[in-house]
Formats: C-alpha cells, sequence, structure tokens
C-alpha cells in the first residue's frame, strides 16, 4: 500500500503547497482522501490514471477540501465507458447538490457510468476487493461555533490500518479515538491544535506512525517543533510536503 500526498497545505495553498488530497494506491487501485484543488492537475502531473481511481472520501464540506471536485468530474467524464464506476462520499446533501449544480452550471454533467455521489453517514461507507472504509463523525465546525457534519476516515487494507482524521477541533475532543481499536497509521492535520494536545491524545494509542498533512505555516518552517513539542512519543513522525509518497 502507498500513499501520495498530492496536496498538503492548511486551508490556503501557499507558494509550496496545495490544498488537501492524498492518494492511497492499494494493489493498482486509487482511492482518493479529500478533493481540494487541483486535485485533478496533481493526478495528470504524478502520472496517475484516472481509470483506476475507486472511490473518493470528502471529510467536510470547506472549499479546500471540495474545491477540485469539478475538475476531477471533468476528467473522470473522460475514462471510457467501460471505465471502473467512481464511489464519491462527501458529507452534507447539500455539497452534492452544490457539486451537482456547480457542474450542472457548466455543462459537464457526468454520465451514468462515471460516479455514484453518496453522503456519507457514521460507520461503514464502503468495501471492495481492496478496502474497507469507516467513518467516525468529528466535530470540526466547532471551530466555527457551527455544527455541520465532519468525518475521519480508517482504512482496512491487507491487514494494515490508515486513519485519516480529516481537520478536527482545537481541543481535540473529537480525535477518532475508536479507530484506534488496533495498531495504526496516523494521517493527521496539523493546523487546527496545538501538539502538546495531541501527543496526549495519541500516547495512549497503538499509533504505529504519524503523518502529517494539512500544515500550517508555523510548522512548514519548522517541522522538528512540531514533533519535539508532541512530548514523549513512541511512533516516528514525518509531516508530508506535497508530491511525497510513503510506503506504508
Ligand atoms: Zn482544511
Ligand atoms: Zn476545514
Amino acid at each position: 500500500m502507498r500513499l501520495i500526498t498530492l496536496g498538503t497545505a492548511h486551508g490556503n495553498p501557499t507558494l509550496t503547497r496545495f490544498n488537501s488530497a492524498s492518494l492511497l494506491e492499494v494493489n493498482g487501485a486509487l482511492y482518493l482522501f479529500e478533493a481540494g484543488a487541483p486535485v485533478n492537475a496533481l493526478m495528470i502531473r504524478q502520472g496517475f490514471d484516472f481509470d483506476s481511481l475507486h472511490g473518493v472520501f470528502v471529510s467536510h464540506a470547506h472549499e479546500d477540501h471540495i474545491g477540485g471536485l469539478p475538475g476531477l468530474i471533468k476528467s473522470l467524464n473522460k475514462r471510457p465507458e467501460n471505465a471502473v464506476k467512481t464511489a464519491v462520499f462527501l458529507p452534507e446533501q447539500q455539497t452534492v447538490d452544490a457539486v451537482t449544480a456547480f457542474v450542472g452550471a457548466t455543462h459537464r454533467m457526468w454520465g451514468e457510468h462515471v460516479l455514484d455521489m453518496k453522503v456519507i453517514c457514521p460507520g461503514e461507507i464502503f468495501r471492495d476487493e481492496n478496502i474497507r472504509v469507516t467513518a467516525y463523525l468529528t466535530d470540526h465546525f466547532s471551530n466555527e461555533n457551527k455544527s455541520f457534519p465532519s468525518y475521519a476516515f480508517a482504512v482496512d487494507a491487507g491487514g494494515k490500518r490508515v486513519v485519516f482524521t480529516g481537520d478536527l477541533s482545537r481541543k481535540l475532543e473529537d480525535f477518532p479515538l475508536a479507530a484506534f481499536d488496533r495498531p495504526a497509521v496516523c494521517v493527521m492535520e496539523c493546523q487546527h491544535y496545538r501538539p502538546e494536545i495531541a501527543g496526549a491524545v495519541l500516547s495512549k494509542l497503538p499509533v504505529s506512525r504519524f503523518i502529517g498533512v494539512h500544515i500550517s505555516d508555523k510548522w512548514d518552517k519548522d517541522p522538528a517543533g512540531f514533533a519535539a513539542a508532541l512530548g514523549e512519543h513512541r511512533f516516528p513522525v514525518e509531516l508530508a510536503a506535497d508530491a511525497m509518497e510513503f510506503e506504508l
């Protein structure tokens, strides 16, 4: 299994980072976690084939996580009719409606064979011959005193687990603890909390490896400082950059 961090910026793109998007490659099939812009361009630049994209999983409706969807859908639309149908999981019905309306307004509505859009519910949301994906409700919007759904995802593949936290709340009271009922790689956002708080949470869990994404400006300049501020931890800590690959 391979993780490719296509885009690793916090909420705004920077000089060196595009918005959130990570690919998981399992047995040659691709699964996309977050669809920040310009995700289709980044896939093309790194030589990934849209024919292999089986699933898209978006944690919440903020534009830095869904902004690449119209371009991605255009690229999916160009696949041959016998290509795999992509399952696209979005956090809210209004997100589905908005993306559908936007793509419709650009007169590039997808064919029936191209993709299926579904609204996420907590629990198992996807299973195929390669992976199983479970969604855990988080509370990212509490940072703005709002209440909309946001999700973390646990992926089980080949006896391994990878957890994508999505964006979280400042105090990490919504950290998806239940996803760590077995050893797991933690692919975690590094923007909305102080690392000391994360260190206290993670040190009690069977985290095998920490890979940081959604990197704040502070930790972009000082990745070693992030790892140090976590406090004592037994797992390796890496902060990802755009276009990095990790063998998991
Ligand atoms: Zn974000
Ligand atoms: Zn967000």
